[in-house]
């Protein structure tokens, strides 16, 4: 197999460089992992092969990774295939990266950057021909050995060949699933999920209004709906809720203009309180839920209760809704509706300014989001139809992609034939 990429340079050995980084290695090829000190590298290098969570599948290739730090190792990157950029989500100290980058590697390399949502253009302004010709954004989900989804992103200056050569390596050498997505906002993933997370924050004046707990509010949007178990509370305290702080704030610059997103840019007045507590989630020792362990050395689960604001005993609720759920009036359905509903035609409308094909869309949430099917496939399974009547009788604008399937002569995004709905409104077969 020509896979034309050997070796990668990993700048930063935190979480996720530590996790691209592993994976190269397990997959045999020759990685540098740089951070900004040989310490730091060094712990990125022993959390891959910590026993309790080993990133890797065959320990003994760690001896393909060397270490060092940007300050006495920087030049070592001439000698490898692609440099990946994975340090933390700054664009002064991402820009700086790049500018160093360039300096050293050799001709022909490829340069990414594994940001989360920091478009391409903004990396790279300023930066010579000569660069923007060889960069693309890889970006990753964390765990990087165990999510399936890497999103690849051009500059409008990328080269053909670059793509096509750092393509084939992620999916036929790293195994991943590679979405094609455009330089825009938090890409394709983070885009839908963080309008679901971030819209869901402020929905919870409505659940609380409804007298619906935080554990109700999980248990609708989680398996019932097709989403993971975590539901919406649970996976913000993985996250943290001061990463969603500065998620909202870098939409809040770079959202295009009327964007439905840039309403809910700010965390709602009670998640605020918490974020400037430093109640920000499981890193915290606690967020929404938190594990307290008693005398007897139980594990019990406890909740925060926004209103009262007070850690709660809580109880596990399991509730019998589905997907239709969420075309019904109740309290639940309206919930489901103003949280899942409106992520879907959230991603309903961003063709093609985020990619080019529900294909694309669709695969990004079932790979990097764990969601069961992607959104098109959701609304698919609802009936578009019964979405579009839903639609109007709240008299919401309809997003661009079922407005086509109404002017086609087409009833759901994908045919029983293996293609999709494109933007002429035509079938087309899913490559
Ligand atoms: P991290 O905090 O675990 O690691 C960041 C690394 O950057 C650290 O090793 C740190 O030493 C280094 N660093 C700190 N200050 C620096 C500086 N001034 N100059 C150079 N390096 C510096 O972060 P992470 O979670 O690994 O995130 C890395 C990148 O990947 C970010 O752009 C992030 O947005 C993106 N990302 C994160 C996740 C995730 O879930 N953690 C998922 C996808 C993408």
């Amino acid at each position: 197999m020509n896979k034309q990429i050997n070796s990668i340079a990993v700048l930063g050995a935190g979480t996720m460089g530590a996790g691209i980084a592993a994976l190269a290695a397990d997959k045999n090829c020759k990685v540098l992992l740089l951070d900004i000190s040989n310490e730091a590298a060094n712990k990125g290098k022993e959390n891959i092969i910590n026993p309790k969570r080993p990133m890797m599948s065959n320990l003994e290739n760690i001896k393909y990774i060397n270490v060092g730090s940007f300050e006495n190792d920087f030049y070592r990157i001439a000698e490898y295939d692609w440099i990946c950029e994975a340090v933390v989500e700054n664009l002064d100290i991402k820009k700086k990266i790049f500018s160093k980058i360039e300096k050293y590697r050799k001709r022909n390399s490829i340069v990414s950057s594994n940001t989360s949502g920091i478009p391409l253009k903004e990396i790279t302004r300023g930066m010579p021909e000569s660069l923007l010709k060889d960069v693309c954004i890889t970006h990753f989900f964390n765990p990087v050995n165990v999510m399936k989804l890497c999103e690849l992103i051009p500059s409008k200056k990328t080269s053909v060949e670059v793509i096509d050569k750092i393509s084939f390596f992620l999916e036929n050498i790293l195994q991943k699933g590679v979405v094609y997505g455009k330089d825009t906002v938090n890409f394709i993933g983070n885009r839908i999920g963080c309008f679901f997370m971030l819209k869901g924050l402020h929905e919870g004046l409505y659940a609380r209004n409804n007298n619906f707990s935080i554990e109700k509010s999980d248990a609708l949007l989680s398996k019932p709906i097709g989403l993971p178990p975590t539901g919406l509370y649970g996976l913000i305290d993985l996250i943290g809720l001061d990463v969603m702080y500065s998620v909202g704030k870098n939409l809040e610059t770079n959202l295009p203009e009327k964007d439905l997103g840039l309403a809910f840019v700010t965390l709602p007045d009670a998640e605020l309180k918490l974020y400037e507590k430093g109640q920000l989630g499981r890193k915290t020792g606690g967020g929404f839920y938190r594990i307290k362990i008693n005398t007897a050395g139980d594990k019990l689960k406890e909740v925060y209760d926004l209103k009262a604001e007070v850690w709660k005993q809580s109880k596990l609720e399991t509730v019998d809704y589905n997907l239709d759920t969420m075309l019904e009036d109740s309290p639940e359905g309206m919930y489901i509706w103003n949280v899942m509903g409106m992520s879907l035609l959230y991603a309903a409308d961003l063709i093609p300014e985020i990619a080019d094909d529900i294909v694309n869309i669709d695969n990004a949430m079932k790979w990097g989001f764990a969601w069961r099917k992607g959104p098109f496939e959701i609304l698919d399974q609802l009936n578009p139809i019964k979405v579009l009547r839903k639609c109007e009788s709240l008299q919401i604008k309809i997003p661009k992609m079922l407005q086509i399937l109404r002017d086609s002569s087409h009833k759901t995004f994908y045919s029983d034939n293996q293609e999709f709905l494109n933007l002429n409104g035509e079938y087309e077969k899913i490559k």
